[in-house]
């Protein structure tokens, strides 16, 4: 199936969703090559939960996951609006819960695992930004985007790693930031949190590695979302003079990315953090 996606050196637009999914090796490893599809598909059906899947970067984290043959359980937060016209298009369930709310996380895992089965990846992406220098930065700010944006990392694993571990089979894949790694100015609560990112991510894939779960970070540079848009034009401009590349990276470009570290391909890529930032920050 691999060669066959490949052959001529252009993706078959006849390739169904099965080879693509071989090609990520997104299945589970026991795959049977004997079987038949309905089998296959059964045996194939790794479950995800992204959270923050519903808009922006986890959108199409999501829709790289339901490619390549994974059953995705989409999370948002409140936007309900955008997440049915979200789930009408896609056809990916979705599930709203608050990631900073740890009982919220155990409860939104159980009712994921009871409708589509045990989760076998976990993309922690969901996060926000409240912006000030600390000079005017409130209490409220630094504890909302902590909550959240690494409290959030902390609750859904707690709430899926041991049942990966259980199974001996795991992908948990957490979006850091590129302000994580360097810092950026008027945002002392995000790149903590961000920086914190990339820590627990160390932490965690040294308890995963011998149980099959492997665990990693994902750091975007500066990508056309809403949260992008939400940075004035004058900063943006600035911004994007800085990249290398010389413009904002698009959501499918980090999604490939995640899709890479779920893979069954990615077995041996631990406790790292992928950098896609149009070369903005290289070390
Ligand atoms: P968006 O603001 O476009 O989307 C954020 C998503 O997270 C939405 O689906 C939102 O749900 C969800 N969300 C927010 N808070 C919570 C919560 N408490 N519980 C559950 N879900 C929540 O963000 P992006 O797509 O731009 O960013 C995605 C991730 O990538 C974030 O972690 C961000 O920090 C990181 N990142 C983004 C960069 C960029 O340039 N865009 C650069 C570097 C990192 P709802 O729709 O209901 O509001």
């Amino acid at each position: 199936m691999r060669l066959a996606l490949m052959k001529g050196g252009l993706p078959d637009v006849a390739v169904s969703l099965r080879a693509i999914a071989s090609m990520l090796s997104l299945g589970h490893a026991a795959r049977a090559d004997s079987g038949t599809a309905a089998d296959e598909d059964q045996a194939m059906a790794r479950v995800a939960v992204v959270t923050g899947g519903t808009r922006g970067i986890g959108a199409a984290i999501s829709l790289a996951l339901k490619d390549a043959g994974v059953t995705v359980a989409a999370n948002y937060a409140g936007n309900a609006q955008k997440a049915a016209a979200f789930a009408e298009e896609t056809g990916i369930a979705t599930y709203q819960w608050d990631v900073g709310d740890y009982q919220a996380c155990q409860d939104g895992c159980a009712k994921v695992a009871e409708d589509l089965g045990p989760i076998d990846i976990l993309v922690n992406n969901a996060g926000i930004t409240r912006d000030a220098t600390l000079q005017r930065m409130s209490l409220d700010m630094w504890e909302e985007v902590i909550r959240i944006n690494l409290g959030g990392c902390f609750n859904m694993a707690k709430a899926v790693f041991p049942g990966m571990r259980e199974r001996g089979w795991g992908r948990i894949v957490n979006i850091g930031s590129i302000n994580g790694q360097g810092g950026q100015y008027g945002q002392v609560n995000y790149a903590a949190a961000k920086s914190g990112i990339h820590g627990f991510t160390k932490a965690l894939a040294q308890e995963g590695a011998k149980f099959g779960v492997t665990v990693n970070a994902l750091a975007p540079g500066y990508v056309d979302t809403d949260m992008v848009a939400a940075v004035p034009e004058a900063v943006l401009e600035k911004i994007v003079a800085k990249i290398p590349v010389g413009r904002l990276g698009k959501a499918t470009e980090i999604a490939r990315g995640v899709a890479f570290l779920c893979s069954e391909d990615a077995g041996f890529v631990t406790g790292s953090t992928l950098s896609i930032n149009g070369g903005q920050h290289m070390y």
